[in-house]
């Protein structure tokens, strides 16, 4: 289980073994538009924050990932801050700092999928676009590749009133077309003004990932 902080609002210590690392990316939609912001990484641990042990995720910039090249496997330290509002980060600490590697891995990353071994930088996620990953796919198989992602989003309602908003939680592949693990799951509905709405057909993963092969 994942645990996000409760009452914690000063920089906690944490360590432990990393499970994952994903790109850490938000996507603003508004109806049949969207675009994305990439900001960095998220850690998986399974460890403790504190002396509570547990499995949480800690939000990290591209700079502290390119230094750090943290990869699944890994043993790892640093402090983090709770992040202030859980709508707009899949993580529950950022801010990481003190980072430290404790051990390395041995040997090659087992051939996936899940793909695991050191993340791509953020250009190449961006280039390779994605598809929609069905939320319980990427539950059960998916939270350790380093294709899978979970954004938060951030849904302006009338682009008249743009302080009009909602939020949820969208999962993403940008892995390889043939990944036998891949199920899209349901298409998903953008809500607009006057109670309208967007469906995202298809055809626009089709088109943002025409560029790969199957198995690129
Ligand atoms: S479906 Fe995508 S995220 Fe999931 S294991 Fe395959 S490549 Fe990775």
């Amino acid at each position: 289980m994942t645990v996000k902080p409760k009452s914690i609002t000063e920089k906690v210590a944490w360590s432990g073994r990393i499970i994952s690392v994903q790109p850490r990316i938000r996507l603003v939609r508004s109806f049949d538009e969207r675009s994305h912001s990439y900001l960095g990484y998220m850690l998986r641990v399974k460890g403790t924050v504190g002396n509570e042990p547990c499995e949480f995720q800690v939000a990290l910039g591209k700079a502290a990932q390119a230094k750090h090249r943290f990869h699944a496997g890994m043993d790892a330290s640093g402090d983090a801050v709770p992040v202030p509002d859980p709508r707009l980060e899949t993580a529950g600490f950022y801010k990481a700092s003190g980072l430290k590697i404790l051990k390395d891995t041995e040997g090659e990353p087992p051939a996936g999928p899940p793909f695991h071994g050191e993340p791509f930088d953020l250009e190449t996620y961006r280039s390779r676009g994605h598809r929609r990953l069905d939320a319980r796919t990427y539950d059960t198989k998916c939270t350790t590749c380093i294709w899978g992602c979970r954004m938060p989003v951030e849904m302006i309602i009338d682009h008249w009133n743009p302080s009009r908003k909602r939020y949820r939680f969208e999962t993403f592949c940008y892995g390889p077309k043939s990944c036998l693990f891949y199920r899209p799951g349901p298409t998903r509905k953008v809500p607009g003004r006057k109670g309208m709405s967007y469906t995202e057909e298809d055809w626009v993963d089709e088109d943002t990932t025409a560029h790969r092969g199957p198995d690129d």
